[in-house]
């Protein structure tokens, strides 16, 4: 008896400690760019059984994600998925925005205060510094004296560098211009001997060397629409958006070794890359948990050119599925399923091609911001002797504050000038001037999801909303993102592995609550600006 007891407090005290020091030895964080939540369901019959269908199945599918802030563009998502809060917060308003003190359009992750390893200069000068909030990768090294490899990986340098932090061991990212894979010296001094020995192989020319045919044969393809439709952009060169695409005749005409990125192949690129990553940095292998943030970027470019509902398009979600079994192969020998903490999930969906919609009776439409800034210039010029407006652009107008208080205007009455002048244009739902953003609080609705994407010091001074399914003029073919729409806003989100149970859930889940929920399972703190709440059913 007395043993029994002793023996099952000791067993009670192991469980409970080790409980609490228990951690997966790699987390691995998959964005697939561009990624619609209802994919899941359209590709399901062509899926195989290790790729996509193994992390819903054997993993936990969180199926009601969705982002809950504005604009849904790669920069804010990927910011928002490892920060663990909104743009409010963490600052990436969106991939480039206005910014008042330079009079420019600066991009998110710039920066001229570093040199490019690798590669060409201008892709090379890129940092995190922008980013202004920690990340999940952050609260990994804090919590254990920066003993943990933290990377990221994107062909798009925003997609590597933002998940990766501000305290990653590297980021890596694609510069086209040599078929490199590049960094900068805010992570190191030289690019590692690995990442040269790599690039020395010419992969991405070697990718480039073959055709694009679909992989199954194209009748199978009736979850989209037929090939030759009009709703697809042809690569520069082709009258018509068609299988098969002789990568090599195309090349010349479409940005050379670049345009690995518009083809599926960019996407198995990334995935060998990133396998080699962990291989050579022994990740996963230490006393420390590493994470590895992987961004597949291929997923976007196609989705742009030719819509999501292009034969295209499905067949890169056919083939990143391979990729997803082979990484999840690799991970299985490497470290062990219940070594690694996966989850998957996508930095914004997209629209359905305006005309696609239009010919079947769904009410859409295309605006043009700069054409919107002309006319909104010239009513303001009318009303207050002054333009007043510095840049209409990613759904926000800046206001020229010098001259505001100079000329001694009150902003609240230009302000609501804008919103009654915005309110009569063709494709506009609605507009918020700033002083009500900053001075009302909002649980839900709309405006809720529009303060969440406005930054005081760098948003604009009127955020506009446009109709559902309006999107830029320059979307003639394919797609675009950016709207509070669920078609831009419902992403999949999937844990897998480690001590992660099968199950589902349709319970309401905001993006913001990744971050905080992975950082749960691994008993460590959140970072500093986190929104989000763990996903109680999934930890339980
Ligand atoms: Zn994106
Ligand atoms: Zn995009």
């Amino acid at each position: 008896m007395k043993t029994r007891i002793f023996a099952s407090v000791f067993l009670s005290l192991f469980i409970y400690t080790t409980s609490y020091s228990q951690k997966p030895k790699l987390i691995v964080g998959i964005v697939v760019d561009q990624m619609r939540y209802d994919y899941i369901s359209r590709y399901w019959s062509k899926f195989g059984d290790n790729g996509f269908k193994r992390l819903v199945t054997e993993g936990y599918f969180c199926k009601n994600t969705n982002y809950n802030y504005v604009p849904t563009y790669t920069a804010p998502g990927h910011a928002s998925i490892y920060t663990g809060t909104t743009p409010s917060s963490h600052g990436i308003i969106a991939n480039n925005w206005y910014d008042r003190e330079s009079n420019t359009m600066v991009y998110c992750v710039d920066d001229k205060s570093v040199n490019a390893l690798g590669g060409d200069t201008k892709a090379g000068q890129m940092s995190p510094r922008k980013l202004l909030n920690t990340t999940i990768g952050d609260q990994l090294n804090l919590s254990d004296n920066f003993q943990s490899k933290v990377i990221g990986i994107a062909l798009k340098d925003r997609g590597a560098i933002l998940p990766a932090g501000k305290s990653g061991k590297a980021a890596y990212w694609y510069d086209g211009s040599t078929g490199n894979w590049i960094s900068s010296t805010y992570y190191m001094k030289a690019l590692p001997q690995w990442v040269t020995e790599f690039n020395n192989r010419a992969v991405a020319k070697r990718f480039l060397e073959s055709t694009w045919n679909t992989l199954l044969p194209i009748e199978q393809y009736t979850e989209s629409t037929p090939d030759d439709s009009p709703y697809e952009r042809p690569f520069t060169g082709l009258t018509k958006a068609t299988f098969p695409y002789v990568l090599p005749e195309l090349m010349a005409a479409n940005e050379k070794l670049n345009m690995i990125r518009s083809t599926p192949y960019g996407n198995t690129f990334t995935k060998d890359f990133a396998i080699e990553t962990i291989k050579a940095e022994n990740m996963g292998k230490g006393n420390a948990s590493d994470l590895i943030a992987i961004s597949f970027s291929s997923t976007d470019y196609i989705g742009h050119q030719f819509g999501p509902n292009s034969v295209e398009v499905e067949d890169t979600y056919l083939r990143l599925d391979q990729d997803l079994a082979e990484l999840l192969k690799f991970l299985d020998e490497w470290v062990g399923k219940n070594n690694v903490l996966v989850f998957l999930t996508a930095d914004h969906g997209a629209a359905e091609n305006p005309t696609y919609l239009k010919d079947h009776s769904i009410s859409s439409g295309t605006f043009n911001e700069y054409e919107l800034k002309g006319k909104l210039k010239k009513a303001m010029a009318k009303e207050f002797s002054d333009s007043l407006v510095l840049s209409v652009s990613n759904q926000q107008v800046f206001l020229d504050q010098k001259a505001i208080s100079l000329k001694t205007l009150k902003a609240d009455k230009i302000e609501n000038s804008i919103v009654d002048f915005l309110l009569k244009e063709n494709g506009i739902a609605n507009a918020f001037p700033e002083y009500n953003l900053v001075n009302k609080e909002y649980a839900e609705g709309i405006e809720s999801v529009i303060k969440n994407g406005y930054h005081v010091k760098r948003s604009g001074d009127v955020m506009i909303n446009y109709l559902p399914y309006w999107m830029d003029s320059e979307v003639k073919f394919g797609t675009t993102h950016g709207s509070p729409y669920e078609y831009d806003t419902h992403v999949p989100l999937i844990f897998y592995g480690y001590t992660i149970k099968p199950g589902s859930t349709s319970e309401k889940i905001n993006i913001t609550d990744i971050a905080p929920t992975i950082c749960n399972l691994l008993n460590i703190e959140v970072p500093n600006g986190t929104s989000g709440k763990p996903i109680l059913q999934l930890i339980r």
